[in-house]
């Protein structure tokens, strides 16, 4: 684009948005949208370790004391418990949240009968997603270690976003979505950044494709907060949770296990989807438990 073509386009962009044509539809769906923060809830979520209980119901007896409303179950067999996990949530105050994976294959592979796992797999867990009201199902494209994988190329994305485009779409008839999950340099060099996830999504161009965080992977950003704010309430469906030293319960690694940024952030956001356990525990099961949801409710004031 030369200068005169950019100043042109620039100048239309300066029309469009006095005319508010570029103005974003509610005041919530924008970055930094809700003035009043007060009264975003904090949603939280246990992924089906995390509550101490020999069974289901235990485990939600248990979550219902503790104030808790989301239920994160993995993916793998769950179309065979549909029907417990609905009868198991009637009549509680606790929902799905989202779905953790459980697939077979990967979406990226390169061998055509591993990818064909993926496609099949991945599709009967979104349709068993969609009959619980889940959120999503999240996933990640490859894992760095996964093989055979397409090459990591500029065609490999776009072929990435095209296939996103329609697992999104299925997921959107379902009525739920895929859920990108961001990790580490070492896990998933290509997507480490709640950025990254969020700008695969807007390429993927489906309403059915959403992006998360992890404060665990979330080491790699240089904010908690600018990292939430890149995917904004548009694309952030989902947020996983634990200590940000050794990724037990919140608290339990001490002054490191500060959330209070990354928090404010969804406040403003007016985020109203769950904050979901994903760690494992050192001290006293319970006790851990129960004192990570005091440290995330007290941090959530704060925020
Ligand atoms: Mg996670």
């Amino acid at each position: 684009m030369d200068r005169r073509s950019f100043l042109k386009t620039s100048a239309l962009g300066s029309a469009a948005i006095a005319a508010g044509t570029l103005m974003p539809t509610s005041c919530s769906s924008g970055k930094g949208g809700v003035k009043d923060t007060s009264k975003v809830k904090l949603n939280i979520s246990f992924q089906e370790g995390i509550a101490p209980g020999e069974s289901l119901a235990e485990k939600l007896d248990f979550m219902e004391k503790l104030g808790v409303t989301g239920f994160e179950p993995g993916g793998r067999g769950l179309s065979g418990r549909v029907a417990e996990i609905r009868e198991a949530l009637s009549g509680r105050n606790i929902k799905v949240s989202a779905i953790c994976a459980g697939f077979d294959g990967f979406i990226l592979a390169d061998d055509a009968a591993i990818k064909e796992s993926f496609d099949t797999s991945m599709r009967e867990i979104v349709a068993a997603a969609g009959e619980l009201g889940s959120t999503g199902v999240i996933m990640v494209p490859a894992f760095n270690g996964q093989e055979p994988c397409k090459p990591h190329t500029l065609q490999t994305r776009d072929y990435l976003c095209e296939e996103l485009h329609k697992l999104g779409e299925f997921a959107k008839e379902h009525g739920t979505t895929v859920i990108l999950e961001p990790l580490n340099r070492r896990e998933c060099f290509y997507m480490r950044l709640v950025a990254d996830a969020a700008a695969i999504c807007r390429d993927a161009d489906s309403e059915g494709v959403k992006a998360m965080g992890d404060f665990w992977h979330m080491q790699e950003e240089t904010s908690d907060y600018g990292a939430f704010m890149s995917a904004g309430s548009q694309y952030l469906q989902h947020v996983h949770i634990a200590s940000r030293g050794r990724r037990i319960m919140p608290g339990e690694d001490g002054e490191k296990d500060n959330y209070v940024e990354g928090f404010r952030a969804l406040k403003e956001l007016g985020y109203d989807k769950f904050v979901s356990f994903e760690c494992g525990c050192e001290g006293d099961h319970e006790t851990a438990v129960k004192n990570a949801v005091k440290l995330l409710r007290e941090q959530w004031a704060l925020a």
